[in-house]
Parts: structure tokens; sequence; C-alpha cells
């Protein structure tokens, strides 16, 4: 079996390492050529539009899938004609566009801040007179790592932000120019959630229909980039856990999904709203190399490739740190027990998420002793995430 990825990033590679054991090659279509999954399969380096490329995608592999949800949707939409390509490419349309995103959740039960569409800056000032302040500012396509977005404080902000996410220009013509592949762009309003923190969880949904899903994992950002991830989520009431979970599967059922999703989560008093979601394997994931008796890359591979889902059980608590930029001493890191080294074979640069680290340990005290030993070893962890994250 060869599975043709759209992307080649560090996620392609994670999934060909764990491809390998089940005897499953991989072609990684990625016009980059520093495509750091190229060490564990072939690279085919052109556009992802590039019509000769899709076409020598296709007829060389069985199966194709994705790891980047920034792909042009026309690349999967071209390659479903041929070869199956899973997760189904409608997963990929409604993830690129944060409105229809949480339209979706929306019509399917799931919680979401309150939002507007909002193409002019007419529209913002209504969106806000309905929202109220604070609220947040960003663009429907394209956004990622918290690029793309603007937090609205005071009714003198709107113009700023609306001219920064559009470009400046005079009174409130409405946006000109699309912004991705021929699809409008378009930006949406929300209201701020004042969340106690963030939560993520991780399904897969194999080609029978089975589900199964992760603990649910607790993120820190910082500067709109994941910088921790606790798996499973510490002190987490098992209603909101098993919420989540039904979430996920009525995502899943809703788009006769095959793979891995993970749906990203606000819990706010007591209550969880679904902020967006990722048609693909997820950062907030990584734990489950070591930390899950399946990983979400095995699982992926499993599912895009005909076979059936492993165990998501935790093997116990996790803490995984993303490197950003910054390259520790991984002997320094090694040393710490339950330790896992990930480099990506990247070149290091300012604000790249160039490998991660995580730490395994038997109850969530000792992981907090771990992420300490691991900051001595110049592990960078977010300013908020002392040893008192998991003692609440
Ligand atoms: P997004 O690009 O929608 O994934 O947002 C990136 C990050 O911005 C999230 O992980 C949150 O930390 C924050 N954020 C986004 N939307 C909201 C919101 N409506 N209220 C509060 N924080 C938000």
């Amino acid at each position: 079996m060869r599975i043709g990825v759209l992307g080649g990033g560090q996620l392609g590679r994670m999934l060909g390492l764990a491809g390998l054991p089940l005897g499953v090659q991989f072609t990684f279509l990625d016009p980059s050529e520093e495509a750091c999954a190229a060490a564990v399969g072939r690279h085919l380096r052109a556009a992802y539009t590039d019509p000769d490329a899709l076409h020598e995608l296709a007829r060389t592999c069985e199966r194709a899938t994705y790891e980047f949800e920034n792909v042009p949707f026309q690349a999967a939409a071209e390659l479903v004609r041929s070869v199956p390509v899973y997760p189904p490419p409608p997963a990929l349309e409604v993830a690129q566009d944060r409105l229809r995103e949480k339209e979706f959740f929306r019509s399917l039960g799931i919680p979401t801040a309150e939002f507007a569409a909002v193409d002019s800056l007419e529209d913002l000032e209504a969106a806000v007179a309905h929202l109220g302040l604070p609220a947040v500012l960003k663009t429907r396509r394209m956004g990622y790592d918290g690029k793309g977005q603007r937090i609205l404080m005071e009714p003198e902000d709107l113009q700023a932000a609306w001219e920064a996410l559009t470009g400046p220009r005079t009174g409130s013509s409405p946006l000109p120019t699309p912004r991705v592949d021929g699809l409008s762009g378009g930006l949406l309003a929300e209201a701020l959630v004042p969340f106690r923190r963030e939560l993520s969880v991780l399904a897969a949904r194999d080609s029978w229909g089975e589900v199964v899903c992760y603990p649910v994992v607790e993120n820190h950002h910082e500067g709109g980039i994941l910088r921790l991830s606790l798996g499973p989520a510490p002190d987490l009431d098992p209603a909101l856990e098993e919420l989540a979970h039904a979430y996920a599967r009525r995502a899943l059922e809703a788009l006769d999904y095959v793979g891995v999703l993970c749906v990203e989560l606000f819990e706010v008093d007591g209550r969880l709203l679904a902020n967006e979601m990722a048609p693909r394997v997820h950062n907030s994931g990584h734990w489950t190399i070591e930390g899950a008796s399946t990983s979400q890359f095995a699982n992926h591979v499993r599912a895009v490739a005909g076979l059936p889902l492993g165990s998501p059980r935790p093997r116990g608590w996790c803490a995984m740190v993303n490197l950003i930029g910054h390259r520790p001493d991984p002997a320094a890191v090694l040393r710490v027990p339950g330790t896992s080294f990930h480099w990506y074979g990247k070149a290091v640069r300012p604000g790249r998420k160039v490998g991660h680290v995580t730490v395994c340990a038997d109850h969530p005290e000792q992981v907090a002793e771990r992420l300490d030993q691991l900051r001595r070893c110049g592990v960078p962890l977010p300013a908020r995430a002392a040893a008192g994250l998991f003692r609440r």
C-alpha cells in the first residue's frame, strides 16, 4: 500500500514513521525543497495543484490523504476523481473556512462562541453591536497559529483591525479580492470567550464506521502558537470528557469521515464551546506517540489504509512541549526520566516548529516535576506552565 500525502512537513514525517511497521509507503507532494517528510518517503516536489504531479500521485498511490489543512481544496477534489481521499474532501472544505466550520458545529448542536460574518466595516459595526466587546475579528480563511486575527477591546479598535486584516482602504468597501484559490475571503467576528482553559479532542473513524476517541487534552498557546499540551487533561470533569467525545463522534459521522479529526474547544463555566476543527493529525495529539496504546499517526494510517483502529487508551500522564525556533541539548533533555526527543530535521528559524519533547509519568505531579527539570535544561515552557499546572 502506498499513500499519497498532500503536504510533506513534520506531520507527514510522523505519519511516515507510523506507517513503516505496517508496510505502508508514502509519497509526499510538497512544493518546498525542505519538506522534512522526504526522510521517510518519496518527495514529489511540485505545486499542490500541478496537474502532472496530481496525476502521478493518483497513478502510483492506492489512497491519498493530507497533512495540512490549507492545501488547496481543488487538489483534493482533483485527486478524489481517481483515488480514495481520506478524510473526505468535504471535511477539508468545511475546515478551511472558519464561518462554515462554526455553522457546521451549530448544525450538529455543538455550541460555539457567538459569531457573525463580516464583509464590510458596516458589518463589523453591526456584529459588534450584537456580540458586544471584547470580540475577536478573524479571517475566514488561511489563518493559523494566531495569524489573521485581531482582538477588539474598544469601539475605536474596529477600523484598525479591519484595515489590518483587509489592507488599508477608504470607507467601507467590501473585500475586493478573493484570497485563496478562487474562493471568497471575508472575515468573521466572534465574542471573546473568557475560557478557563483550552482543550482539544482527537478521534479516529475507520472505513467500517468504528470510532475511537482519545482522552481530552489541555492546551497552552502563546502568541497563537501551541506551546504545551497535557494529555490526558488534568482534573477534567468526566461529564465534559463524555460531551467532547460525543461532539467529535457527531462531526465524524456527519462527514462520513475516515481518519483522525481534532476538535479544539474552550472550557468555560463548566461548558464546552467548539472553536475549530482540523481534519488531520494534530499537534495536540503528538503525546500519543509515547502516551497512548496506538498513536494518532498509527490510527490515521490504519484508517486511511483500510485497517482496523487500535486502542486510544492512555499509558499514563504526559506533557508535550513544542520546540519553536530553538534546539535544546538532546542529551540533557533525554537525561530527564520518561522523556522522548523528536527532531523534525528542519532548519531552525524564529517562530518555526522544529521539534517537540514528550515527557511521560505515572501521575500528574511527576509530570510537573519532570517539566521543571526540562525547563532547567533549556526546554522553553509557557510562562503559566509552572509546576502548579497540575495542582489547581
Ligand atoms: P483560531 O485561529 O481560531 O484557532 O484561534 C487561535 C487562538 O486564539 C485560540 O487557540 C484561542 O487562544 C484564541 N481565540 C480564538 N478565538 C477566540 C474566542 N472567540 N475567544 C477567546 N479566544 C479565542
